[in-house]
């Protein structure tokens, strides 16, 4: 008779961990089964997120923006700095330090809440025993055991999209892993795709020094974000150096002795471009490789995600999914969120998402974040809304950081005033969605957040202000 746990969860990325920390803590018996490998080849916690995903961008963009800012921020305060060197060995270190820190967080929650953690490939077998679940785990030795569980909670995430005519080599071609190691700056950097990952890696070498060239295959900048947005953006992206084609579809890349030669089409016919290494970020998909048997019941559809209702059951009895390997946006707090909800479902308790306030961050420079419709999506569905916007440049602390750059621009419904969507360009706005999510979250209208005092002088001004303005009021521009 194999060990018998409440819960089992394949995957320990954010929607895995999170599912296994929050069915522990309601007195689950769990285990956790990982096939993720550091760069030690040691067990590393955490999936795409803490290893190659949100933790490591961030560090490396981080002190990417260090550097940036001697050369292009710190002279508007009167201080020069000669010479400044980056140091790629320490740069890359710092953001591994980070990444085996949080790794190893993990690894200490799962011990602190009594967590078993497997390290290895967790396959869902379709034959139960005792009318339990079974999933058979194969170790990293190559040693494999099947357990049993009510639950199985799928949360395989996901991985990069590999184009068949621009393979990933690990070295002149790249993923968005391989962009996070380069050892030494490329002169020239082609990206593929003017995406979230495209937009925050290139950001990071264009800072340090590389020529960086995006290729996007849609007409549109940032078609997802609000166009008024995307505009301030583009423009801004523009002036950092980042060249960015739109329209421009890859056709052919060939890794030569001197670089890269890239085929591409765009408006003006075919044109050519040779660049030192290619970092492709056309998007990802739902990764379930091994992950099934064949006689489970659990569904995929047309782009291989597992299928799930709206309580991410997958409608085989005890077999849930939560995650990038979901519908859904790939998102690491999509997936935290899913995880825990159905640790409460499964304890019979209320778990709960709510799709439509999931806000989006983008962590260039300006920072880009939004939560709930744009303005196109409104039109689109024929709501009645007015707008309100504020930009930065009239927000004393902007100016003050020499930040002042973008704007505030909150939609809300014409009649009932409540917020529809909040879309932002500018310093800190990662941080400034998340009051918006709130006032969201509780149905708030555009007028209660005009009644709700912001501290002077800080960034969260624009977010008032622009409340101001959707009833026409706003104090310290014109309406
Ligand atoms: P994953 O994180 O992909 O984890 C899945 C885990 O399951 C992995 O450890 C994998 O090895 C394991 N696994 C798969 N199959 C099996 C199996 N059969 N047996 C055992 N283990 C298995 N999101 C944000 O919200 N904010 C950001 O700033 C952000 N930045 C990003 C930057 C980059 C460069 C990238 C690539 C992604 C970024 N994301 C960001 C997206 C975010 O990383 C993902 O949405 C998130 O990691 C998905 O979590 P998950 O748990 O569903 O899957």
């Amino acid at each position: 008779m194999s060990e018998k746990y409440d819960v089992i969860v394949i995957g320990g990325g954010p929607a895995g961990y999170h599912a296994a920390i929050r069915a522990a803590q309601l007195g689950l018996k769990t285990a956790v089964v990982d096939a993720w490998a550091g760069k030690d080849g040691k067990a590393a916690l955490g999936g795409t997120c803490l290893n190659v995903g949100c933790i490591p961008s961030k560090a490396l963009l981080d002190s990417s923006k260090q550097f940036y800012n001697i050369a292009h921020n710190l002279p508007v305060h009167g201080i020069t700095v000669e010479n400044a060197k980056v140091d790629l060995g320490v740069f890359i270190g710092r953001k591994d330090k980070i990444v085996k820190q949080f790794t190893g967080g993990v690894d200490q929650l799962f011990k602190a809440n009594k967590i078993t953690s497997f390290f290895g490939k967790g396959k869902l077998l379709g034959s139960k025993s005792g009318g339990n679940n079974q999933v058979e785990i194969t170790g990293n030795d190559g040693n494999k055991q099947i357990l049993a569980a009510t639950n199985v909670i799928l949360a395989s995430g996901s991985v990069p999209i590999e184009l068949p005519f621009a393979k990933f080599d690990g070295k002149n071609i790249i993923d968005n892993a391989g962009a996070l190691d380069i050892d030494k700056v490329p002169k020239t950097l082609g990206v593929i795709g003017a995406g979230v990952i495209g937009l925050e890696l290139g950001s990071v070498w264009n800072r340090l020094g590389a020529k960086v060239t995006i290729l996007e295959a849609l007409p549109d900048f940032l078609g997802t974000a609000d166009a008024d947005i995307a505009k301030v953006a583009q423009r801004e992206f523009k002036k950092q150096g980042l060249d960015i084609k739109l329209g421009a579809k890859l056709g052919k890349a060939d890794v030569k002795k001197d670089g890269v030669h890239l085929t591409y089409s765009d408006k003006d016919g075919e044109q050519s471009l040779v660049v030192d290494k290619l970092l492709v970020a056309v998007g990802r998909r739902a990764y379930t490789d091994g992950l099934l048997a064949d006689d489970t019941g659990v569904k995929l559809d047309e782009r291989g995600r597992i299928v799930v209702d709206e309580h991410c059951h997958t409608g085989v009895d005890g077999v849930w999914a939560v995650g990038d390997a979901v519908r859904g946006p790939m998102l690491a707090h999509k997936g935290f969120e899913e995880g825990m909800a159905v640790a409460e479902w499964i304890a019979g308790k209320a778990g709960h998402v709510n799709y439509d306030t999931i806000p989006w961050v983008i962590y260039t420079e300006p920072e880009i974040a939004w939560a709930g419709k744009t303005e196109k999506q409104l039109k689109e569905e024929g709501v009645p809304y007015k707008i309100g916007s504020f930009p930065f440049a009239a927000i004393g602390r902007a100016v003050a950081m020499n930040e002042a750059i973008g704007q505030v621009k909150m939609i809300a419904h014409a009649e009932t005033d409540r917020i529809l969507g909040v879309h932002m360009v500018g310093p800190g706005v990662s941080e400034l969605i998340a009051e918006c999510v709130v006032a969201m979250e509780f149905k708030g209208s555009a007028e209660d957040m005009a009644r709700i005092i912001h501290a002077h002088p800080t960034l969260s001004e624009a977010v008032h202000e622009a409340a101001l303005s959707v009833d026409k009021r706003a104090i310290h521009k014109g309406n």
